[in-house]
């Protein structure tokens, strides 16, 4: 944990978020589920930020495929576990937090990331996304989901009992293969995992953020960008009435 004289490496954004917002992000415990774009990415930014205690899950191993947009990793970490490859490298960007991996999956281990402050969707496919959105639902946690497939990324802030869920405006029966077996364009993954990392300080810092029941869609060939606002579904099989 880092207190005092520690802060200062967090000078150039102490300007901007202030003090006060900083003890915040020191304080709070995220959960990222799922290691791969996304999810490094996020807990990269994360645990730079001094956001104090970081929760990683996932049960797949470092592929060479991966490090073309997953930074956390390197040429070295192939075969490791994502989890442990993540966790030994965040502790050398920031030595001062706690960082807690979990190889496994999220629906085996629900009960290590109960306690969490935010719970931040690194998945690769719809079903898992939507039992994670059940999960932040039930246990009333707010829950950033993204997803990216090739130019196109989706991001949407959850916030239980105050806007739709991703079940409101997302159902199942698409198929359920991993939108990297379409492949991805890396700055599209860049893109929203950075925008799920500013969700997330958002939601530390203010108890909301600007897209908690809105749907940001992007398009990184051309920079459109265009938010919708979500209604939440009365009878919503997950957050209905
Ligand atoms: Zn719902």
């Amino acid at each position: 944990m880092y207190y005092g004289p520690d802060l200062l490496r967090f000078d150039r954004q102490l300007l901007v978020i202030g003090r006060e917002a900083q003890l915040k992000l020191r304080d709070s415990r995220v959960a990222i589920v799922g290691m791969g774009g996304l999810g490094s990415n996020v807990a990269m930014q994360l645990a730079a930020m001094g956001v104090g205690h970081l929760t990683l899950v996932d049960f797949d191993e470092v592929e060479l495929t991966n490090i073309n947009r997953q930074p956390l990793y390197d040429e070295s970490d192939v075969k490791k576990p994502k989890a442990i490859a993540a966790s030994q490298k965040l502790m050398k960007i920031n030595s001062k937090i706690e960082v807690v991996p979990i190889v496994g999956r999220f629906e085996q281990n629900t009960y290590r990331i109960e306690n969490v402050d935010v719970i931040v969707d690194g998945l690769d496919s719809i079903s898992a996304r939507l039992l994670l959105n059940a999960f932040a639902v039930k246990l009333k946690i707010p829950y950033v989901f993204a997803s990216v497939e090739g130019y196109y990324g989706n991001v949407s802030t959850i916030l239980p009992g105050k806007t739709a869920c991703l079940r409101c405006f997302m159902k199942s029966g698409r198929g359920d293969e991993k939108a990297c077996a379409h492949g991805i364009y890396p700055p599209a993954v860049f893109m929203a995992s950075t925008i799920e990392s500013s969700e997330t300080i958002s939601i530390i810092v203010n108890g909301t953020s600007p897209l908690a029941g809105k749907l940001l869609v992007f398009d990184a060939s051309s920079y459109v960008f265009d938010v919708t606002n979500l209604k939440r579904n009365p009878s919503c099989p997950v957050c209905g009435d």
